[in-house]
């Protein structure tokens, strides 16, 4: 349920699929962001030309790849996926860009990742829609430059604070994407039971979506799970009962936290009093870095009210004594 692991079964993957919305009407929630999105969509459709280039950031699973195949759908046009990491060589990505058709949308994931020579090369492709190629070998090789059909960029992080300076300024389009409330996660899940086909309650999805840490993949996964118990140890159908009798058989916590989250709350309690402490002071000891715990985990503890950031660091705050079961004061292991 972590939803930074990529660890899905084909069968998940299928699922997963089948669950994401594909225009703009079935996406729910970042309303901001979409009125925005729909207006620039219709501008660059009007005048037939590629919409901007995009970057989407935020933590994982609240809709950046999602929003991308809409983009791309709503632009009636075809994209091509692929990541940071994946794109080794300039060549690579010269087979790619070559290979898009006007207005195409080509969609990097994690572009925190490129390598600095792929990140260079893409500069000139995305402002001028230029880019270089090696032709022969040996004494003959030479670059040549070519000539790409209009395209749009759209890019995907969860650490934009890795992002360069030069990248980040060929974004002519840039949107954060938010936690998701409580009320629109059980939108979602009611929607996505209706897909899988199960019968759900709104108590229940009201209960699932809260325990989802605001993120509708998380939200999905437990559905799925929840599904599972509901049609062998229950009815079929996913009653209040039965939702509250599996997140328990999951070990689900209560807020949605997850392993991390429990660890970073954990370690500022019982390695530094409850803070102040500084954010690299608590990478260190969780073993994470510093970027992540700010870009993926802090914002959703401080939302939630968890974590406070002070100007001598971060403190937790009485909630998160209490939902560890701690005291304030009491020294651990002494
Ligand atoms: P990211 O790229 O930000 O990690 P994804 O776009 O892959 O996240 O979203 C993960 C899953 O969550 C998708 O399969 C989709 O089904 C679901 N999802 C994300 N955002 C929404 C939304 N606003 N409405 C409905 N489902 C969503």
């Amino acid at each position: 349920l972590n939803p930074n692991s990529e660890n899905y079964s084909p069968e998940e993957l299928d699922v997963e699929k089948a669950l994401r919305p594909l225009s703009f009407e079935d996406f729910t929630g970042q309303d901001q962001v979409l009125e925005n999105l729909q207006i620039f969509v219709q501008a660059a459709n009007l005048r037939e030309e590629a919409l901007d280039h995009t970057l989407f950031h935020g933590p994982p699973g609240l809709g950046k790849t999602t929003l991308a195949h809409i983009l791309a759908n709503e632009l009636g046009a075809s994209i091509k996926v692929t990541s940071g990491p994946v794109l080794d060589k300039p060549g690579d990505l010269a087979g790619l860009l070559t290979n898009l058709d006007e207005r195409d949308v080509l969609f990097i994931d994690e572009i925190h990742r490129l390598s600095p020579i792929v990140e260079e090369y893409l500069y000139s492709a995305m402002e001028d829609y230029k880019i270089d190629i090696m032709i022969e070998s040996g004494p003959n090789a030479r670059t040549v430059q070519i000539n790409l059909n209009p395209f749009t960029l759209i890019g995907a992080t969860t650490r934009s604070g890795l992002l360069t300076a030069p990248m980040r300024a060929r974004f002519g389009i840039a949107s954060r994407l938010q936690y998701y409330s409580t009320e629109l996660l059980s939108t979602i899940i009611q929607r996505s039971a209706q897909i899988l086909d199960v019968p759900i309650g709104m108590e229940a999805a009201i209960e699932i979506a809260g325990r989802s840490r605001g993120t509708p993949r998380i939200a999905n996964a437990l559905l799925r799970r929840v599904r599972d118990f509901a049609q062998i140890k229950g009815n079929g159908t996913i009653d209040i009962e039965i939702a509250r009798f599996s997140l328990k058989a999951l070990n689900v916590d209560a807020y949605g936290l997850d392993e991390m989250d429990n660890k970073i709350l954990s370690t500022i309690i019982d390695k530094f009093k409850g803070g102040p402490v500084g954010i690299t002071t608590i990478a260190t000891a969780v073993s994470e870095s510093s970027e992540t715990i700010e870009e993926v985990y802090e914002p959703f503890l401080i939302q939630q009210g968890f974590i406070m950031r002070t100007p001598r660091g971060r403190e937790v705050t009485e909630l998160a004594y209490k939902h560890l079961g701690r005291i304030k004061g009491a020294t651990q292991g002494g």
